[in-house]
């Protein structure tokens, strides 16, 4: 039979028809215990009624028009986005690729006004931050670059968690005007960085006068027990990129900022026919009202304390687990060996996970997951992992 589609997806042998809550189920009615939410994406899960409610009735009314005219759905999604955050205005896009696309260019821009020679971005050893050339150059995983070179200049690279590091470029480096960097590294193996990371990026930032750009696209929007990560700490960025779960499956980044990097891109530098529609817009503020009016944060910290002592309790003792961590519903669980054939092995016991970095087992449930759900997410992969090492062991 042949393919129509491009082979760049490795596909998993099953296709999904419907959806409710954090179940799935495929074309023989087969159901499935999601606990990969669409990579980070359906926070609120599958066919959620405000979700569904918000798309039909904006569907009913008004899909697109484009930016040459004012967007009441945008407008108030950017309201509520500032107030969410503390950030000052909102640049809407289709994707998380393009929302670094935007936060990439005001630091170009910026430093370009600036008069730097050759303005440069501190990024991340490790890190993801799309697939378009520029944010496939600023991405710290050479796997994702190879064969796309020439890649995007202006990027210096220094390895995660380390803040010697950045010091060392800063005394080295005149033209740096940014760094870009995920809170935790989600691609990179749900890595968590030290508790004075995020601040003492800040202090830097503020110290050399550079952008502090987040890119809190599988961070955001509640995934780890607070509406964006740099809140567990007292911090403001200057730029913070959202994608993913802020339409729950309906396509929209956003590209925030405040002060100075607020003010960069103006009439004609910047621009998305989509980005930003009426559909997309109502389906997101849905999203962000159910999270607030269903207390979705608080629900994700007590789950997420639940599931990591389960987590502990099952698998601590096992010398081949080398660490259970995680922030909120973002939780690895690192093996000391490669374990990607455990994601099929899962599929067979209607399991959806996914695994990262080749040895982190990574968990993105739904928000809206609750403890029985839970029970059985951690009793068929705490079965899986310990039958799969058994066998490895062989
Ligand atoms: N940044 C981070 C931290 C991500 O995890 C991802 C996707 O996994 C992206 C950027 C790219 O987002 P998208 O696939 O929507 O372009």
């Amino acid at each position: 039979m042949s393919n129509t589609l491009m082979s760049n997806y490795g596909r998993l042998p099953v296709q999904f028809s419907h959806g409710a809550g954090v179940w799935l189920w495929d074309e023989q009615e087969t159901q499935y215990l999601d606990a990969l939410a669409g990579i980070a994406v359906c926070g609120l899960g599958h066919a959620h009624a405000n979700v569904t409610d918000a798309i039909c009735r904006q569907a009913k009314k008004l899909v697109h028009t484009s930016n040459l005219y004012g967007i009441q759905q945008q407008q108030a999604l950017a309201d509520k986005l500032t107030a969410l955050s503390g950030l000052d205005n909102v640049f809407f896009a289709n994707s998380g690729a393009e929302a670094n696309e935007a936060a990439i260019k005001i630091a170009r821009k910026l430093g370009n006004e600036r008069g730097l020679e050759i303005p440069q971005i501190i990024v991340m050893a490790g890190s993801f931050h799309g697939r378009t050339m520029a944010t496939l150059s600023a991405t710290g995983n050479p796997k994702v670059q190879v064969g796309f070179e020439p890649l995007v200049a202006g990027f210096i690279r220094v390895p995660y968690n380390d803040i010697e590091a950045i010091k060392k470029v800063a005394t080295e480096n005149d033209n740096i005007i940014a760094i870009l960097v995920e809170p935790i590294q989600g691609e990179g193996g749900i890595q968590i960085p030290a508790d004075d990371y995020l601040p003492q990026i800040r202090a830097l930032c503020d110290q050399h006068d550079w952008l502090m750009m987040l890119d809190e696209i599988q961070t955001g929007i509640g995934r780890t027990g607070a509406w964006f990560a740099f809140q567990h700490h007292d911090i403001l960025p200057d730029v913070m990129t959202l994608a993913k779960a802020l339409g729950n499956g309906m396509p929209i980044g956003a590209c925030l900022a405040r002060g100075q990097a607020a003010q960069t891109l103006q009439a004609g530098t910047h621009g998305s026919t989509f980005g930003g529609n009426p559909l997309a817009c109502a389906t997101a503020l849905a999203v962000l009202n159910t999270i607030e009016n269903d207390d979705l944060i608080q629900h994700t910290q007590t789950l997420s304390a639940y599931l990591l002592r389960e987590f502990k309790q099952q698998l601590g003792d096992i010398p081949a687990v080398v660490d259970i961590r995680g922030k909120g519903l973002m939780i690895g669980i690192e093996l000391n060996q490669p374990c990607a054939l455990l994601v099929q092995q899962a599929l067979d016991k209607q399991l959806l996970i996914n695994v990262t970095a080749d040895t982190v087992i990574r968990l993105l449930p739904p928000l809206i997951m609750n403890q029985t759900q839970a029970n059985q997410l951690v009793t068929v992969l705490t079965d899986l992992i310990k039958n799969f090492l058994l066998n490895q062991g062989k």
